[in-house]
This record gives structure tokens, C-alpha cells and sequence, in this order.
């Protein structure tokens, strides 16, 4: 397609730049309200990923649109390099609270990829001022997603990526813990993530004294949602601490109550070394990211010498006063409506209503942690995908079929995972919707394979 004959300027992520204009392409959403979106045709669809997994809260809260709207007329932006405001203030200071203890410094950021950033540059400096300057490996899961930017690029599995060793060349820094974990918690179906005993192994082959940090999703949601027992990260954190080994939590979709708990890393009652969170933080209503730091790399980097000192890193748009202002009234809401209970035990409910669409022989295993959950597809893979010839091309069509249903879902790694992961406000009543909706897309798959 030349320029010429586009008819939308817009190009849509991960995708074609013709994909905006296909009839195929992305639906136009207007409106949301709880758990259910309408599309610009008037088709209500129901939100089973809570907006790329952001949505805690629910669509439509009118509380989040006053206090933007007042903080906006009150002061809607400012120098946050020279200056800041209360609401970043208040948001650091309330962050440390529900935080792991431990954790004493907030740097905000746009999103989640510069959350992810800013915490790898953290755990570089943090080594080099100790003079461990040969620590500049960082050791990923194999299949993980942890942004776009270059240095998330590093710590990505490959699986989202077309070209990153291309693009990346002699700067990868990033190293693959090859999976897949075995062992108890791990879930019924295929895990796809590794675990603690593949990051150990990824160390050793590497050597330990080349590695500035393990990094990890604390429920291995990108890598097929598995979802990672706690007891995982307990091990990565001994394992860690054995080496001299930073761990980054990157809670950017566990967050804010997704798992049943504020953060998922309290359910292993584990601190990291550094924590970065974006998306439940202000349920996207404004994008706001932030890389939350342990006392331990604050104080070694704070007691260097010059500009060893200085985190030289920040961004025009970290701390935005009107994103602040809606993340902490945000996260008011979280508490006051007990909004991890409601992911705790709605996620149970859902993930027992989904084992019983275990009567499709399609189906293979429904899994998860919280309100963060994954149903794996097409026992035989490629085998079970007939005329669609691969497994992943029989979900892109399941996917779609589902929203034509009225279901939003996305696929994870490998492929044929469908994460199921709804604003945490979601009913039962809601949840025996979804439910049935999946029940009809799989009776339509199994019918046109
Ligand atoms: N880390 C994790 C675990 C994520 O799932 C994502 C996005 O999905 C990111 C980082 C990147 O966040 P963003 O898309 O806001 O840059």
C-alpha cells in the first residue's frame, strides 16, 4: 500500500502499517463503563484484559475524572527536573508505604518500559560504584516481556521481537534463563517460563561475577502466564544475595492488587532490589510508571563519590502532577474497596468456572494467580490447528471470533495461552458471561479448524 491510498495515518502496534486501515484492523472503542467497552458501531464488548492488564478500578470512574480535571486547572504541568508538586510527593511517599519494606526511593517515569529502564541503569550504577565494574549481564526469563526500549529489549525472551539481536548487536547485555521450570506450583498445563533453577544456570554458564541483575515478572505472565509460585521468588532472591546479584521485580502488570495483594512480591514476602510498576498504578486513566528502590542501592549510590553520585536519568514527563494525582486517589479506591480480596477470590471463582471447559478437547489447562489468568489451547499444538496450520493462527482466528462474541482477549507466548485478566471490579455474574462466551468461541473453533 502507497502512502496514497492510506486511509488511516495511524500505524498500530507490533503490526503492519496497513493494518490500522483493514477492515480487519483494530476496532475504534468510545465508551467504558465497569468491565464493558462499546465500540464505535454500538457492540458492547466485554473487557476480559482490562485494558492490556491496567484496568484495576473499572472503566468510567467518575472520582479519577474530578481529580484530574481539578488537578489540571490547578496546575496541569511544571519542570519536574527543577521543581516538583504534591501530588508527585504524595504518590512517592504513599508508594514507600504499601511498597515491601525496604524500599525507600520512588523515580517516576512515563511507563512501564522507562520503569524498566531506569532499573536497569540503577543496577549498572549501583555495581559500578562499588567498583564491580564487569557486572553488566542481566539475566531475563526466556519468553518475557518487559517493554520496547533498548534495555528492555535486552531482557526479552525473543518471543515478541522479530530483530532484537539485530538491532541490539555488540550492546546485548541481556541473557535468556532457558526454561521450561519444572517443580511443584508451576500449573497443570505446559509452563513455559523458567524458574529459579534455569536463572541459576543461566548464572553459572555466564559466570556470577558478570551479572549486574536478575530480572523477573513475579507470575510469569508474558511466558505463557505461568503463574509463578511464591516460593520461585524466594529462591531467585536467595540466589541473588549468594551472588551479589540485584533482583528487579518488574511489577508493572502484577501490581496494585492484579495477584490479590498490593504487590505480587509480598505474596513470597520477598523485598527486591528494585521494583518498577506502571499500568494499575493509575489504572490507566493517565500513563505514569515508576522504579521503586531498595535502601540498599540508594544509600551505594548516594555514598559515592562525584558524579558516581548523580543518577543522571529523567523524564520530561515523570511525575506528572495530573498522573500523580489520579494514581494516588487511584490506589485510595484499591484500598477502600478491598480491590485484592475482590482479585483474590473473583480469580478463584473464574479459574474454577474455566476448568469446566475442560469438555472441549481444545482445551488444555486454565491457570493463574489473582485476577491474572491464563487457558492454554490445543493439547497437540500445530497438530490440533487443521486447516489454520499453526496453533498460534487457529487462536488469532479464535481471538477474533471472540470479539465478534463480544469478548476482548489477547494471546501470550507460545502462542495458544489466552490471558484472561478483567478489571478486578468484575462480578461473577460478569465472570459466567466471559465464561460463556469462551465456551461459544471454542465450540466455533472446534467447528472450523
Ligand atoms: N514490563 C511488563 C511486565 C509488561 O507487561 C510491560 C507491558 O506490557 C512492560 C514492562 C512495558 O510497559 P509499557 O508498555 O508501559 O512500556
Amino acid at each position: 500500500m502507497t502512502s496514497s491510498e492510506r486511509d488511516v495515518a495511524w500505524w498500530p502496534p507490533f503490526s503492519r502499517a496497513d493494518e490500522g486501515s483493514s477492515p480487519d484492523g483494530p476496532p475504534v472503542l468510545v465508551r467504558g463503563d465497569g468491565v464493558w467497552l462499546e465500540a464505535l458501531d454500538g457492540r458492547r464488548l466485554l473487557d476480559g484484559v482490562g485494558a492490556l492488564e491496567a484496568m484495576a478500578v473499572g472503566h468510567g470512574r467518575q472520582r479519577l475524572v474530578d481529580v484530574a480535571a481539578r488537578q489540571m486547572s490547578e496546575l496541569a504541568f511544571l519542570d519536574v527536573f527543577r521543581y516538583t508538586s504534591l501530588p508527585a510527593l504524595g504518590l512517592a511517599d504513599k508508594l514507600i508505604d504499601i511498597a515491601p519494606s525496604g524500599m525507600d526511593r520512588v523515580l517516576f517515569t512515563p511507563g512501564g518500559s522507562e520503569a524498566v529502564e531506569t532499573a536497569l541503569k540503577l543496577a549498572l550504577q549501583y555495581h559500578w560504584v562499588r567498583g564491580d565494574h564487569d557486572r553488566r549481564l542481566v539475566i531475563c526469563r526466556n519468553g518475557a516481556y518487559h517493554g520496547v526500549t533498548f534495555g528492555a529489549m535486552n531482557c526479552d525472551g525473543g518471543y515478541y521481537s522479530t530483530r532484537n539481536d539485530v538491532y541490539l548487536g555488540s550492546t546485548r547485555f541481556g541473557v535468556v534463563a532457558e526454561g521450561p521450570a519444572t517443580g511443584e506450583g508451576w500449573g497443570m498445563g505446559a509452563p513455559y517460563a523458567a524458574g529459579a533453577q534455569q536463572f541459576a544456570e543461566a548464572i553459572e554458564r555466564v559466570g556470577p561475577q558478570n551479572v549486574a541483575a536478575v530480572i523477573v515478572d513475579p507470575c510469569a505472565t508474558a511466558s505463557g502466564v505461568a503463574a509463578a509460585p511464591p516460593s520461585d521468588l524466594v529462591a531467585l532472591r536467595a540466589l541473588c544475595d549468594q551472588h551479589g546479584i540485584l533482583l528487579i521485580a518488574d511489577e508493572v502488570i502484577t501490581g496494585f492488587c492484579r495477584t490479590g495483594t498490593m504487590f505480587a512480591s509480598q505474596l513470597a514476602d520477598v523485598t527486591p532490589d528494585l521494583m518498577t510498576v506502571s499500568k494499575a498504578l493509575s489504572s490507566g486513566y493517565m500513563p505514569i510508571g515508576a522504579t521503586i528502590v531498595n535502601e540498599r542501592v540508594t544509600t551505594a549510590i548516594n555514598d559515592a563519590e562525584g558524579r558516581d553520585a548523580v543518577f543522571a536519568h529523567g523524564h520530561t514527563y515523570g511525575g506528572h502532577p495530573v498522573a500523580c494525582a489520579v494514581a494516588s486517589e487511584n490506589i485510595a479506591i484499591l484500598e477502600e474497596e478491598r480491590l485484592d480480596l475482590a482479585a483474590a477470590a473473583r480469580g478463584q471463582y473464574l479459574r474454577a468456572r474455566l476448568g469446566e471447559l475442560a469438555t472441549h478437547d481444545t482445551f488444555v489447562d486454565a491457570r493463574g494467580i489473582g485476577m491474572l489468568n491464563g487457558l492454554e489451547l490445543l493439547p497437540g499444538g500445530d497438530a490440533d490447528a487443521g486447516r489454520f496450520g499453526t496453533a498460534a493462527s487457529a487462536c488469532v482466528w479464535l481471538r477474533k471470533r471472540l470479539r465478534d462474541i463480544g469478548l476482548v482477549t489477547l494471546t501470550v507466548h507460545p502462542g495458544r495461552v489466552f490471558l484472561l485478566a478483567p478489571p478486578l471490579i468484575v462480578s461473577e455474574a460478569e465472570l459466567d458471561t466471559l465464561v460463556e462466551m469462551l465456551d461459544q468461541g471454542l465450540s466455533d473453533l472446534e467447528a472450523a479448524r
